[in-house]
């Protein structure tokens, strides 16, 4: 299988209430565009969100930001972006973030971010997909989905194996680090989502 081209990034649109989270978000921007993988993003320019953008244009890197038509004025859609995508709806725009990347990984950030992280890990649960999904740990900001994972194991309401659906990484050199190691399934649609 190939190395990865594309890295999607589920990130807050909020700035955090650490310095450490914009910091992250920074790192990661101008990480994925020196390796020259395409950055594919919810395509706001507010919080963590925009930083992780501009970071990555800084670095002349490609970056694709996928925005519902309804968000385009209350997120602050980024105006200079490689290549911006405007989607009928909120499904669409997932649907849209989902099949240019061949890899997710998860930034802190709020419910939005919380939704998307959890809908493309149980997307790989029904095996609608196979694409990694990295959830980068920024001052305990994983902590609370591992524990919910965790406590859904200990109740018996999902097989241990569910624990293999994503990985944690302890910051973000860590998740470049794997992200440079991944042989991944090309970029592409499915069927069934
Ligand atoms: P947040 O993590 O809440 O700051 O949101 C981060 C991104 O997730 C923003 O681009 C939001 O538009 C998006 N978002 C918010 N709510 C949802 C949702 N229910 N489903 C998918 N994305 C969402």
């Amino acid at each position: 299988m190939p190395h990865i081209h594309s890295v999607a990034v589920f990130c807050g649109a909020s700035l955090g209430a650490s310095p450490a989270f914009r910091t992250a978000a920074e790192a990661l921007g101008r990480g994925i565009a020196r390796a020259r993988w395409r950055l594919v993003y919810g395509g706001g320019q507010m919080g963590l969100m925009g930083v992780m953008a501009n970071a990555a244009l800084a670095e002349g890197g490609a970056v694709v930001g996928v925005i519902p038509d309804f968000l385009q004025r209350q997120e602050v859609v980024h105006g200079e972006v490689s290549e911006l995508v405007v989607t009928a709806s909120m499904h669409s725009r997932k649907r849209g973030i989902f099949d240019r990347a061949d890899a997710f990984v998860s930034l802190p950030g709020g419910l939005g971010t919380l939704d998307e992280t959890i809908e493309i890990i149980t997307w790989r649960q029904l095996r609608l997909h196979d694409k990694p999904i990295l959830l980068c740990n920024v001052m305990g900001s994983a902590g609370p989905l591992v524990a919910a994972v965790e406590q859904a194991v200990a109740q018996g309401f999902a097989r241990p194996a569910v624990r293999d659906l994503f990985e944690v990484h302890e910051g973000v050199a860590a998740v470049l680090a794997r992200l440079a190691a991944l042989h991944a399934p090309a970029a592409g649609t499915s069927e069934r989502l």
